[in-house]
C-alpha cells in the first residue's frame, strides 16, 4: 500500500445508510471525498467532517479517477448514471449498489460502450460493520481496477476478487444472502414453535445460536459429497432416516405454520421417490438443481 494509494481521491454518489457510511470510512482513511446525493440533507455531516459536497452527480464525478455508486437499485443506477456517460469515460465506476447478476452483466456492457472502467461489489455487511471487523466486500469485473484500488476498497473490510465476469459479485452475494435467509426462516420457526410453551424469542435466540454456529460444520462435509458426487458414500445420515414429519407434526400441535419446514421435507420426498432414500441428505441439492 502506498501513500499515493491512501489518498486517491473518491467520489460517492448516494448517501444512504450504507452510501454514508462508505463516505465515512474513506474521508477516516485519509481519502479525499466528493459526495453527492438526491435529496438535499444528507451530504451535511459528512460536509461537516470534511468532505466535498457536490451540488449535482456530474460535479462529483468530474472531482475524481473513481466513482463509488450505492444508490437503491439497478434502474437508480441507471438513471444517474446515464446521463454521465461522457464525464465517466476514462474513469472507473465501482458500483456495489445490490444488483442481479445480470443487471451487473448489463451495467458492465453499458460502461464498456461508454469507455468506463467497471468493478461491481457485494456489499457482505451492514453500515454498522463497515470498516469494521467481519465487514467483507466481492468484487468482480475489471482486475486492473481492482488491484489498482483495493487499498481504497479494504477501508471498507476484506476485498476479494472473483473473475472478470461483472455477474459473479453478484451472484455470490445473493446466494450467500439465501443461506441467510433461510438460516433466519428456520431460527424464526423455531422461536414460533417454543412461543406457545412460554419461551421468549431472546430465551431461544441463546440456544438457537451456539447449535447453528456448531452445525455449520457440515457445510465441509456436505460440499465433500457433492463434489465427490457420490451420495451414497458410507457413514451418512440417510435420507429415510432424515424425515422431518416429527417436526411437521409437532409444529401443527403448537399452531405454527409449516410452510418453511414443509419446503425441506418436499426436496428430501423427491428424493425417496426417485429411489435415493438411502443415500445422504447431501442428495437434495438434487432436488434444487432440477426444479420439479
Ligand atoms: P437507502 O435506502 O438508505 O439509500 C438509498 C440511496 O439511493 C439514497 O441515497 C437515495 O437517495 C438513493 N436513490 C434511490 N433512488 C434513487 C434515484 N432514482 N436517483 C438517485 N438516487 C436514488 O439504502 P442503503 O444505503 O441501505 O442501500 C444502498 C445499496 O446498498 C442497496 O442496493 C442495498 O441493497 C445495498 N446494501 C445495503 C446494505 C444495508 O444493510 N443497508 C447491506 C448490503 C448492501 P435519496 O436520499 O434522495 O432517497
Amino acid at each position: 500500500m502506498t501513500t499515493e494509494n491512501h489518498q486517491e481521491r473518491v467520489s460517492v454518489l448516494g448517501l444512504g445508510a450504507m452510501g454514508g457510511a462508505l463516505a465515512e470510512a474513506l474521508m477516516r482513511a485519509g481519502h479525499p471525498t466528493t459526495v453527492w446525493n438526491r435529496s438535499a440533507g444528507k451530504a451535511d455531516a459528512l460536509a461537516a467532517r470534511g468532505a466535498t459536497a457536490a451540488a449535482t452527480a456530474r460535479d462529483a464525478v468530474r472531482a475524481g479517477p473513481v466513482v463509488i455508486v450505492c444508490l437503491l437499485d439497478h434502474a437508480s443506477v441507471h438513471e444517474v448514471l446515464d446521463p454521465l456517460a461522457g464525464e465517466l469515460a476514462g474513469r472507473t465506476v465501482v458500483n456495489v449498489t445490490t444488483t442481479s447478476p445480470a443487471q451487473s452483466r448489463e451495467l458492465a456492457a453499458w460502461a464498456e460502450r461508454s469507455g468506463v472502467t467497471y468493478l461491481d461489489g457485494g456489499i457482505m455487511a451492514v453500515p454498522q460493520m463497515i470498516g469494521k471487523p467481519g465487514s467483507s466486500v466481492l468484487y468482480s469485473g475489471a482486475a486492473d481496477a481492482f488491484h489498482q484500488y483495493k487499498p481504497l476498497l479494504d477501508t471498507w473490510g476484506t476485498s476479494t476478487y472473483h473473475g472478470e465476469d461483472a455477474g459473479m459479485a453478484s451472484l455470490y452475494d445473493l446466494a450467500l444472502l439465501a443461506g441467510m435467509y433461510v438460516m433466519f426462516a428456520g431460527f424464526l420457526h423455531g422461536a414460533a414453535m417454543v412461543a406457545p410453551a412460554g419461551v421468549s424469542a431472546s430465551e431461544f435466540a441463546a440456544m438457537a445460536a451456539p447449535w447453528l454456529r456448531a452445525m455449520t460444520g457440515a457445510f465441509e462435509e456436505y460440499a465433500a459429497v457433492i463434489d465427490g458426487g457420490d451420495y451414497a458414500v458410507a457413514g451418512q445420515q440417510s435420507l429415510v432416516f432424515s424425515s422431518l414429519d416429527d417436526i411437521l407434526d409437532a409444529s401443527t400441535g403448537q399452531g405454527v405454520s409449516t410452510e418453511v419446514v414443509a419446503a425441506v421435507q418436499g426436496l428430501i420426498q423427491r428424493q425417496i421417490d426417485a429411489g435415493h432414500g438411502h443415500e445422504g441428505f447431501a442428495r437434495i441439492i438434487e432436488s434444487l438443481r432440477h426444479p420439479a
